[in-house]
This record gives C-alpha cells, sequence and structure tokens, in this order.
C-alpha cells in the first residue's frame, strides 16, 4: 500500500513501471516542500525492496525496517548541517563507495537526495557519471523543490515525477478524519499549508509552527505602524534569521506573500480565498486603508526581494528596502 495521501498518477505510474519491470534507475520528484517526495521516495524504496506479492505491502520485514529508517540499504543524502550551504563532492564520493557494494539485506540499494538542487557543481558533475553508468541494483531518488536551480544534464537523465499541492479540500478531509482535528482548525491548516500535507501535520506535531506565525502577525500589525528606525531594527532582526539558513528566511517571505495576498483579495472581493482565515477581521480593517494597486505594487516589492535573496543579494539591504517600502 502506497502511504502517500492523493497523488494516484504518480503512485500508478510507480506501481506499473515495478509491475512491468521497467523501472528506472534514477527519478526526479519535483514538487513544493512538503508536498510528499520523501514520503513518495520512502514507498518507492519499499516497493522494490518489499518481499509481498502486493509491493508495497507495510508489513515484510523489509517494508518495516524502511519505514523505521532501520534498513541498511536506504541511504538519504541531504545537507550535512543547516549551516552548510550545498551537498559536496565528499558526499557524492561516500555515496559512490557505497553504490558498488551489492545490497547488505534487500535487493536494491537506494539513494535518496534530498533538496538534490543544492548539490555543488562539483557534487552535481561527479554524480552524473554514477546516473549515466549506474552499477547494478540500485535505485537514484533525487527530489527537489527548485527545478530550476538542478544541472539540466543530471535532470535529462532521471525519469521527472511532478507532485502538485493537494486540493485543500481533501487536506482538510485526512486532518479531520484521520488526525481528528477540529473542522476549523483543520480549515485554517489546510490554507496555511497550500494543498501541502506534509506542513499540516507538522504543524499537528509542533505547536512552534503556529506560534511563529502568530509571532509573525504580530510584526506585521506593529510594522505597518511603525516609524522608520523601528522597521530598520526589524530588518536588522531578519537578516540575521537569513544567517541562520535560508529556508526561514523563505518562510517568512512567503507569510508576508500570504497575507499582501490576502489583502488584495479581500480588496476585489474575494475573501473566501485567503489563506488567513482566523484573520479576517484585521485584515479587512487594514485592507480598507489601502488601494488594491498598492497592494499589488507592494507584492511586487516582495517577490523582487525574494528573488535578489535567491541571488545572494546583501540581505539587510535587501530586507531594509522591503520593509521601508512597506505601505
Ligand atoms: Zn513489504
Amino acid at each position: 500500500m502506497w502511504q502517500l495521501v492523493g497523488h494516484s498518477r504518480a503512485t500508478t505510474l510507480l506501481q506499473q513501471s515495478l509491475r512491468n519491470g521497467q523501472l528506472s534507475h534514477a527519478y526526479l520528484f519535483v514538487g513544493p516542500a512538503h508536498v510528499g517526495k520523501f514520503t513518495l521516495a520512502r514507498n518507492l524504496a519499499q516497493a522494490v525492496n518489499c518481499t509481498s506479492t502486493e509491493p508495497p505491502c507495510q508489513e515484510c520485514t523489509s517494508c518495516r525496517r524502511i519505514a523505521a529508517s532501520k534498513h541498511s540499504d536506504i541511504h538519504t543524502v541531504d545537507l550535512i548541517s543547516v549551516e552548510k550551504k550545498e551537498i559536496g563532492i565528499r558526499q557524492i564520493a561516500e555515496m559512490q563507495n557505497a553504490a558498488h557494494l551489492p545490497p547488505f539485506e534487500g535487493k536494491y540499494k537506494v539513494f535518496i537526495f534530498d533538496r538534490a538542487e543544492m548539490l555543488s557543481s562539483e557534487a552535481a558533475n561527479s554524480l552524473l557519471k554514477t546516473l549515466e553508468e549506474p552499477p547494478p541494483n540500485i535505485l537514484i531518488i533525487l527530489l527537489t523543490a527548485k527545478e530550476s536551480a538542478l544541472l539540466p544534464t543530471i535532470a535529462s537523465r532521471c525519469q521527472r515525477v511532478e507532485l502538485r499541492p493537494l486540493p485543500l479540500c481533501l487536506v482538510v478531509d485526512v486532518l479531520v478524519k484521520d488526525y481528528d482535528v477540529a473542522q476549523d482548525k483543520a480549515d485554517l491548516l489546510a490554507r496555511l499549508s497550500g494543498g501541502c500535507l506534509g506542513w499540516a501535520l507538522q504543524a499537528l506535531r509542533d505547536e512552534n509552527l503556529l506560534q511563529e506565525r502568530e509571532q509573525r502577525l504580530a510584526d506585521f500589525a506593529r510594522l505597518s505602524g511603525a516609524g522608520t528606525r523601528d522597521r530598520l531594527a526589524y530588518a536588522a532582526d531578519l537578516a540575521a534569521l537569513f544567517g541562520k539558513g535560508r529556508d526561514r528566511m523563505t518562510d517568512v517571505l512567503s507569510a508576508w506573500l500570504q497575507w499582501w495576498r490576502d489583502l488584495l483579495l479581500i480588496k476585489c472581493d474575494n475573501s473566501r480565498w485567503i489563506v488567513n482565515i482566523d484573520q479576517e477581521a484585521s485584515l479587512s480593517t487594514q485592507a480598507e486603508r489601502l488601494t488594491a494597486v498598492r497592494i499589488a505594487a507592494f507584492m511586487r516589492d516582495i517577490r523582487a526581494a525574494a528573488e535578489q535573496l535567491e541571488l545572494n543579494a546583501n540581505p539587510r539591504l535587501a530586507l531594509e528596502v522591503l520593509i521601508l517600502r512597506m505601505p
């Protein structure tokens, strides 16, 4: 049984390839963070190593050991630490050494590259050799949310499987029925997740995620009435966050974008699509003071700042410009 919720096109494709003996030696799973790429990769690793007639059965020793991350033939390659900015050549060399040994306990050795876009160019070129001439009985699965950052020669040697965000009603349904979440909370989590069930489940497990959101919303409210000095201080704090890891900064900027998109939706009488459904009253008050043109212009500013940060601009400068421009 595939454990992935939704995404039946992807699971059917993999199931058929498995049944017909036409599995590729390398896959590229593309989709936004928390959409289910890792779950699908783990399921595929189970499927190729499963000992039952209905792989992945989730019951044989192999399936259970993979689910518990105890199977010695399944390897995950990711950034060594949050401070590291890339997956380096040494990690590929280790992977290649392991790939040339036969599987210890299963049929296939599986290497899952989380955030494959973080491969350094040296590492990517080295991995390319393995993709071109893979040793027998190995399966390489690359996961990425930023396909454009991947070396095209790497992508072209993998079979591409795209995972799109789930319909929000499906996320709500899973949260209510399988996780016993109250309807209102399920609705909010589904909207915040943008259809990425993994995010909603993480928010259920880790209260910090929603607390951080509360903090951000409080900051937004404070900043809109704040003077230059407070705004610059906030920009400095945000820039410091950027130094601790790109992902957290991306989270903050996407929360900004969500908020301003909500303002625009309210301005255009489309409030039923807003993400921050629990903040409708504050959003409406703020929207009253702004024009749609002004909101749209600031959304462009947020996107521009995100792009500049992506291109390694000075984070403090980019954020100062953004926050000073905030209406
Ligand atoms: Zn099994």
